[in-house]
């Protein structure tokens, strides 16, 4: 689905940190977010998501047809919004697989109705295709995993949960080249169709493997710069201050 995002005002109670963020992403395309460190690419991830820590001031968010604005984290995740996070937490004695288990029935709505071993099947398969053991889906969510493991238990999920929108947070920082792979597979297996994917980073790697339709350049809470996917070469070269300057 696309999603719109209208003069977006947001932060903490007491800092505003967006500053007017107008984006679309329409169906089937994937857009990259980049910006310096602290422009507020996490923060945009966070109030998408419906984060209580961060206080809307002004604006709409729309996911299709669903205003999202109003709604809570638990109820835009089961319309079918999703967040990688960029730092994904560990969750002691919850296991992946009834975390997940939960999360896809809560999704689908077929709580109650559930087929167990069509789920485990598709699980199974999701983790083969993230080249992930079966064995973590005895351990606990995120405990003691490494870096790159988090971040492919974030796309795993993301497979199971099938969003109409994901927003991917930096879910390249940190990961090897094979790792980093898997996670583009991840993302192209759902590419196309009705989903969209707002993909955030700080380099131009990943971008390598997941072609965006269009890049937005975030500095200090704006949305300074839009364009197609040559601005991520420009950025390789250039760095970034060039495109601070443009924020006056
Ligand atoms: P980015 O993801 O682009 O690096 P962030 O959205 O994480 O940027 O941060 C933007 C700015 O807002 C930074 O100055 C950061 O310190 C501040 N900020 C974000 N969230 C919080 C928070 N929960 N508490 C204090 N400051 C925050
Ligand atoms: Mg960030």
């Amino acid at each position: 689905m696309n999603l719109k995002i209208t003069n977006l005002k947001a932060g903490l109670p007491d800092k505003e940190i967006l500053k007017g963020i107008s984006l679309e992403v329409p169906s089937g395309e994937v857009h990259a977010l980049m910006g310096p460190n602290g422009s507020g690419k996490s923060t945009l991830a966070n109030v998408l998501a419906g984060h209580p820590q961060y206080e809307m001031t002004a604006g709409t968010i729309a996911m299709g047809n669903v205003d999202l604005t109003e709604l809570e984290a638990h109820e835009r995740a089961r319309a079918g919004f999703f967040l990688a996070f960029q730092y994904p937490v560990e969750v002691p004695g919850i296991t992946v697989g009834k975390f997940l288990k939960r999360a896809v029935e809560l999704r689908r709505g077929e709580e109650g109705k559930f087929n167990v071993s069509g789920y485990i099947t598709e699980l199974r398969s999701a983790m083969d295709f993230m080249g992930m053991d079966q064995g973590f889906i005895n351990r606990y969510l995120n405990e003691g995993f490494s870096g790159g493991e988090k971040k492919r238990m974030e796309i795993l999920q993301m497979l199971m949960l099938n969003p109409n929108f994901a927003v991917l947070d930096e879910t390249d920082s940190g990961l090897d080249i094979d790792a980093l792979r898997i996670v583009a597979k991840g993302v192209n297996k759902l590419r196309g169709g009705k989903f969209g994917s707002l993909v955030i980073t700080h380099y131009q790697r990943i971008l390598d493997y997941v072609k965006p339709d269009k890049v937005h350049v975030m500095v200090e809470g704006h949305i300074v710069l839009s364009g197609g996917p040559d601005i991520v070469n420009e950025l390789e070269a250039r760095g970034y201050d060039w495109v601070k300057e443009m924020k006056k």
